[in-house]
Formats: C-alpha cells, structure tokens, sequence
C-alpha cells in the first residue's frame, strides 16, 4: 500500500473510533466516503455493516463516484448519498453519524444556532431537513449536496447528521461541534435558560481566527 493510501486508511480509522468513543454513533451506525485522488473519480467508502469505531482494512472499500458501480451494493446503505455530495460539492470528505442531541432537537427545531463560542464558530446555522423517506432516499441524493455546499453540518429529522470537510478529520470536528452545541442548548433549556436571548449573545459575535487544523486536515 503506498504511504497516501497508509494515510487515508489510518485517518479513516482513527475517524472511525473517534465517533463511536465520543457516542456520535451506536455499534453499527454511521458511515463515511472520501475522495482520494485531486482530479480522479475513486472514493474509499464503508463496508456495509461494519462497525465504524472497530474498521479493518477489508471493511474500506474502493469504489468509484458512478451510481452504475457495481460494488454498490457491498458499500453503506447511504453510499448513493455519498455519491451525490462528492459529485455535486467541493466536498473531499463526508461523515454520517447519529448524535443523540443533535437528533433530538432535529425532531421539533428547523434549525439549530449554536450558543457557545466554539461551534457557533463553526457553525452558525444547523439546517434540519426533513424528508419522508429518511434513509437512502433520492430525495436525500438529491437535497443534500445542495445543502452541503452551503452548511458544513445539516441534521437529518429523525435519523442523523450529515457532514463534509476537505478531510474526513475536518467533517468530525464540525459534526461533534454540532453534537456539542445541541447538548448545550438541550440542557440550557432543561434549566430554563432564554435561548432566544442567549443566541444573539455578544460572546458569539468575534473575528474569524486561523484555527489549529484538526487531525489528518491538510494545509
Ligand atoms: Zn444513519
């Protein structure tokens, strides 16, 4: 394996463990993709059914961003929707996860704006989108790139989060921004906290900084 491939296998493993430790996903949920060559059509891909926080080798597959491939059907339920945001976006790196937080406020909000300083920083907006069939649906293949061009994070209602980064380590550190800022809301509120008031804070009002690059981010 060439030392580029080494390096996509390993950040996609550490990406991997990180969201199950971190609780982003439970056993067997979520899935990623990442774009592997500047120009080319290759993407490396979940195995259907294996467990994100355990990956081997095997469990990453090589397919490539044409909806005829034929190893589909051994990719992620969600490997259509993958497809589409890395053919449609400037994204390099997608991950989806279920949180429980970010989920939760995803059953009643329409969007999640976050109340502390980091991910407000990241995120301003969370959009919440909310389809009839909320799983492997085109109606996601079609909506999600769109929304991904413009958001780093959106919640699907009822299912997950979707998240894109230039590199799979950049889409974990906004999507567990994400799970960050909805579980401050979620027990600000518990507290009875004003968040309407609390939004428009000036504490998330700051110069935008060059940040430390998160793990795998490349310059
Ligand atoms: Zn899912």
């Amino acid at each position: 394996m060439s030392k580029q491939s080494t390096d996509f296998y390993n950040e996609i493993k550490q990406v991997g463990k990180a969201t199950f430790i971190a609780g982003l996903n439970n056993s067997y949920s979520g899935n990623f993709s990442v774009r592997i060559s500047e120009a080319g059509n290759n993407i490396l891909i979940k195995r259907r059914g294996a467990m994100m926080g355990f990956l081997k080798n095997s469990d990453i597959l090589k397919i490539t961003l044409s909806p005829n491939d034929k190893q589909l059907k051994l990719a992620s339920t969600e490997a259509r929707i993958h497809q589409a945001i890395l053919r449609n976006s400037t994204a390099r790196a997608v991950l989806h996860t279920h949180p429980s937080y970010a989920t939760v406020l995803g059953l009643e909000e329409k969007e999640i704006k976050p109340i502390n300083v980091e991910s407000a920083y990241y995120l301003e907006n969370i959009p919440v989108l909310v389809f009839d069939k909320a799983s492997a649906s085109k109606e996601m293949e079609e909506t999600l790139p769109e929304y991904l061009k413009k958001y780093r994070v959106v919640v699907i209602r009822g299912h997950g989060v979707f998240a894109v980064g230039q590199t799979l380590g950049e889409a974990l550190k906004y999507t567990h921004s994400a799970e960050d800022a909805a579980q401050i809301i979620y027990l600000s509120r518990m507290l009875g906290f004003n968040i309407n008031k609390l939004v428009r804070a000036k504490y998330l009002h700051f110069p935008r900084l060059d940040t430390p690059k998160a793990f795998g981010e490349r310059e």
